[in-house]
């Protein structure tokens, strides 16, 4: 047991050279006094400071398992430095008989390592949301959260000083729920006096192994309580939007129910046949780039474990950002070093390493995000709909005939919340009327075209944006696009259109170009605002949106679902 992983930057060990899972029960779980705390519990929160490798988290869902099944758990966990999933894998493999594949469940879902509140549901009943940057800034940030047990863990105080600090100690005591409980692997003096001046009622206590003492403690404070989420939502709109929505609102225990105008999901921009997953750029560090970089990992991540059960055409091939003038290449470069990402994440590529990505000659230097996917959204939202209640061919009387006393009632049937996610249909809705004049909503017409692959450009492997962009070709088809023309509102298909697309890609590739032949193409009308940002959150009491995602749709509805009722992560990304 003597290769335990070791941290560089704090020359300590991730856990116990004797053992670590023993050491993580005795620490975490014994110290917080469960199993005995979880049993007639239905919800119970963690959070813990350094998720590592996950061993702690992984012991507690292993407890719960054989002693509450029926518990839900949400486990937030801090993290600034996160592992690679192939490290955790190989930290882990020691367990692997006691763990069996809730090793490979976590890791499936383990977020692309960008800064940001990662929340997602291994089961029905595990909520895990690993939050990636230093806590000391990200508690801060933190909100809607009533935790029941702290897990203190992070490097020894005497390597480690600055996760230590006051700050942690009087956040833990804000988020703290009434009887919330703590327990660490120190016994440090200044982490005893922090967490007193905090408010906690401290005990020292033996230690793991060789380790002498440990602290354990009880809040002493009131505790807070978590604002409800409401008992029932209704979500106009079944594109990509309103899908997302209602799924994460259902995986979170709501009643849900889509209205949707056409007579199937995904009638609008939505139903494209294939669409990339790509933040949008921002070269300095801020707010719109935080909130797209975290968007990005959480439709990775989402849209990925959905592939593993359903067909979406869900395919990780990679987005290759062509420098194809100076202006873009000092863009790009500057933004690696603004937000300094890992090579997981993002990297810039020399030409040659550019060729060797896209699988053929494409002679640029390039921003390259190996991760970018492409998926398909119809087949999206077909499946995330599947297992819900949804009205089609629904029209949307004004909002003032389905307002009661307690909410809304459609169709008979009442609700706490009404969401628009409507998409270009925000302009026929009077209650929108000055939000989008105030965000400058406008239509944004689009075509995209579908040619057959030649001999050549089937050897592209990898997605290439110019401006346009051209996706590696499935079953011998590629998608190019697209067409921006903003204040157009017709989707007739044009052929000129087509040409359009085609001459983008010829100016850019003429190789991979040459000899494309037009199979189909596909209009729709993207919603955009004024700061090409989309628009969401409470409008009203009880009203809220989802709209103006722009071309970037695939990447910011999951994350906007999760932020739209008791978001996480404070912001000043919503209404
Ligand atoms: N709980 C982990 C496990 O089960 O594998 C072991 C945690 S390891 C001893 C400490 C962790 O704290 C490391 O992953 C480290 O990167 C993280 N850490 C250290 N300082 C931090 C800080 N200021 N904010 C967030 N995480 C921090």
């Amino acid at each position: 047991m003597d290769d335990v992983p070791r941290s560089k930057i704090f020359d300590d060990i991730y856990f116990s050279v004797e053992d670590g899972l023993a050491e993580s029960q005795f620490v975490f779980l014994k110290g917080n006094h469960l199993p005995e705390r979880l049993q007639g519990q239905k919800n119970f929160t963690v959070a813990e400071t350094g998720f590592g490798t996950g061993l702690n988290f992984l012991a507690l869902w292993d407890l719960i398992d054989s002693h509450a099944p029926d518990l839900k758990l949400h486990y937030v966990s801090y993290e600034k430095y996160p592992l690679t999933r192939e490290e955790i894998e190989q930290a882990l493999s020691r367990w692997k008989h006691v763990f069996g594949n809730k090793v490979d469940t976590m890791l499936a879902q383990y977020p692309l390592r960008v800064e940001g509140f990662h929340s997602t549901y291994l089961t029905p009943n595990i909520k895990l949301t690993l939050v990636f940057g230093d806590v000391n800034e990200t508690i801060v940030k933190t909100q809607n959260i009533a935790v029941d047990a702290w897990f203190l863990d992070g490097f020894t105080p005497a390597k480690n000083p600055q996760m230590w600090t006051k700050t942690l100690f009087d956040n833990m005591a804000r988020l703290s729920a009434p009887e919330a409980t703590f327990a660490t692997f120190t016994a440090a003096g200044d982490v005893k006096r922090g967490l007193m001046a905090a408010g906690f009622d401290v005990e020292k206590t033996d230690g793991f192994g060789r380790k002498r003492d440990r602290l354990i403690g009880r809040f002493g404070g009131a505790g807070v309580h978590v604002p409800d989420l409401p008992q029932s939502v209704a979500i106009v709109g079944a594109g990509i939007a309103g899908c997302s929505i209602a799924y994460w609102l259902q995986q979170e225990g709501v009643k849900v129910h889509l209205f949707e105008e056409g007579d199937a999901p995904a009638q609008g921009a939505s139903g494209n046949p294939a669409g990339m997953i790509n933040p949008r750029f921002y070269k300095l560090r801020c707010a719109e780039g935080h909130f797209y970089w975290s968007a990005y990992a959480r439709a990775l991540q989402f849209y990925e474990a959905l592939s593993q059960i359903h067909d979406v055409d869900f395919e990780s091939c990679g987005a290759l950002h062509l420098c194809t003038n100076e202006d873009k290449q000092e863009r790009f470069q500057g933004l690696l070093e603004n937000w300094g990402y890992p090579e997981d994440v993002a990297q810039f590529l020399s030409k040659e390493e550019t060729r060797e990505v896209a699988g053929r000659d494409v002679p640029y230097q390039a921003l390259y995000l190996p991760n970018s996917a492409r998926i398909s959204p119809a087949k999206l939202c077909a499946v995330l709909s599947q297992d819900m209640p949804v009205t089609y061919k629904f029209q949307l009387p004004p909002l003032g005939e389905l307002r009661n006393e307690e909410g809304w009632q459609i169709n008979g049937d009442n609700f706490d919340a009404l969401v628009l996610a409507v998409g270009a249909g925000f302009d026929e809705i009077e209650a929108l009327k000055s939000l989008s004049e105030s965000h400058k909503l406008k239509k944004v017409r689009g075509q995209l075209s579908q040619a057959r692959a030649t001999e050549k450009s089937m050897q592209l492997t990898s997605t290439a944006h110019y401006g346009g962009y051209i996706l590696p070709p499935k079953e011998g088809v590629h998608v190019i696009g697209s067409t921006f023309q903003p204040w157009e509102t017709s989707t007739e298909l044009r052929r000129d259109d087509d040409v359009y697309n085609k001459e983008k890609l010829t100016e850019t590739l003429p190789e991979l170009a040459q000899g494309l032949a037009f199979t189909s193409c596909r209009a729709s009308l993207r919603v955009s605002s004024r700061a090409y940002f989309p628009v969401f959150g409470k409008v009203e009491e009880g009203l809220y949106v989802s709209l103006a995602h722009g071309s970037h749709g695939l990447t910011s509805t999951p994350k906007v679902a999760q932020m739209l009722f008791n978001p996480l992560e404070k912001t000043d990304n919503c209404l």
